[in-house]
């Protein structure tokens, strides 16, 4: 394998990268790599003022009524344990205490008109129950309505236009709720527990390593379910934007999921490779990354290292499993994904503004492509250079992004922050074909 095709070191230290799934061109350049990326200013650092902590935003706990009809939420139990409650009633949401809610987006991307107009979809009979229940109360029904008219109001439309809306006509366009298929999974806190300031944000990182644990599986689930409601989804897209730089329209934080119709070029680039070379990801992606030293945390189940060849610099978790969906794995499995995908965060900060992304097998796929989670740093733009060569410049190489988060894994987990069962660095493995995901 000629693996400097993909990685090569000049005499003056310029770093010259092809991502071999991409085949994006990537410099790392050592005059601009100096530079300390530009950490995210989340906002002026005002103050808190009293309420912020529960009502700062239409995700934060005391603005239930700001999202559209909650489908489901984990609640914290008094012996640490969690327990999950699908559709409560309107009256219900405001007494029971959560910890991760999902409720769908108000903004869909693609909306339950394209699913209706294009596939004839119609919404399934436990949706159809589910509206039915929560149109019924009078509190569901107005907050329905109230939600809808935000919307349109948003979109432009004139007051007294809204208000010639029919009932009948709102009820029908509340389908987008109980059984579209853009959702999200919210965390509770806005802000961690001793916050003083605005910048004191709560992300994937702060939580404990059994609360994301939670908060993967409970997104899994919401994968499940998403699958289950409609047929005609063939990907699910599972994302998280942290902060604005990374397209986050709230610093509260969430994942996001949004069922289509088709894999995405991305996807359906890479289930191509496969069909080359059914080794590809040990080959192209863990084997290089090793032959690199850029493999960086390790534990039973899942590999992490810095990715080659990204526009930004690029965290790569893979699954070791030889389930090739997120949905397949055992809860052993799914939970040395999330340590791992956790320790990431905890290593990136909180002021980092980052992209993760989920890849994994399409459920109508013959070839198998391991789940695997990319962390991307936006700390850096790309600009008319990039633009006139399609050669990015990307401010930190993958060694120096491997070095700055061993450094910082090691002191987490000396604090107690990180999973124990995380190897780092030199205690990792290295040996080749880590993942199993084309054993059957
Ligand atoms: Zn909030």
């Amino acid at each position: 394998m000629q693996y400097s095709k993909y990685y090569s070191v000049m005499a003056d230290g310029t770093i010259k990268q092809i991502n071999p799934f991409t085949d994006n061109e990537v410099w790392s350049v050592p005059g601009r790599r100096g530079k300390p990326p530009a950490y995210h200013q989340v906002n002026e650092p005002h103050p808190l003022q009293p309420g912020d902590k529960t009502s700062f935003c239409a995700f934060c706990p005391d603005r239930l009524f700001d999202t559209p009809p909650e489908k489901s939420r984990l609640v914290h139990n008094a012996d640490g344990s969690f327990h999950r409650i699908d559709h409560l009633t309107p009256t219900e949401v405001k007494h029971q205490p959560w910890f991760f809610r999902r409720v769908p987006n108000l903004f869909e991307i693609v909306t339950v008109d394209y699913w209706k107009k294009n596939y004839s979809y119609y919404i399934s009979p436990g949706n159809l129950a589910w509206k039915e229940m929560y149109l019924s109360q009078e509190a569901g029904f107005h907050h329905v309505l109230d939600v809808l008219r935000y919307k349109l109001r948003a979109s432009g439309m004139p007051e007294d236009r809204i208000h010639a809306i029919p009932d009948q006509d709102f009820i029908a366009m509340s389908d987008a709720f109980f059984g579209g298929g853009h959702e999200l999974v919210i965390a509770a806190p806005h802000f961690t527990a001793d916050a003083v300031n605005v910048s004191e944000l709560f992300s994937s990182g702060d939580m404990t390593p059994e609360e994301h644990y939670h908060y993967l599986h409970f997104t899994i689930d919401a994968m499940k379910d998403i699958f289950a409601s409609n047929r005609y989804i063939r990907y699910i897209s599972v994302f998280q934007n942290w902060l604005q730089p990374a397209g986050a329209s709230f610093d509260h934080l969430h994942k996001q999921l949004v069922g289509i119709d088709d894999w995405g070029a991305s996807i359906r680039h890479q289930i191509d490779l496969l069909r080359q070379d059914p080794n590809i990801f040990n080959e192209l992606g863990a084997n290089l990354a090793s032959m690199q030293n850029l493999i960086f945390a390790e534990n039973e189940h899942a590999i992490a290292y810095t990715g080659i060849g990204h526009r930004h610099p690029t965290i790569e978790i893979f699954s070791k499993s030889n389930h090739a969906r997120p949905y397949e794995h055992s809860d052993e499995e799914i939970g040395a994904m999330s340590d791992l995908i956790h320790a990431c965060h905890a290593a990136s900060g909180s002021q980092i503004s980052s992209n993760e992304e989920w890849y994994y097998t399409p459920i109508d796929a013959a070839y198998q492509m391991p789940w695997h989670v990319l962390i991307k740093w936006r700390v850096n733009t790309s600009a008319g250079f990039e633009g006139g060569t399609s050669i990015y410049i990307n401010p930190i190489a993958p060694l120096e992004l491997r070095d700055r988060l061993v450094t910082n894994l090691y002191s987490l987990r000396y604090e107690g922050k990180i999973s124990g069962n995380i190897r780092i660095a030199e205690e990792c493995g290295m040996r080749p074909n880590p993942l199993r995901y084309y054993l059957k």
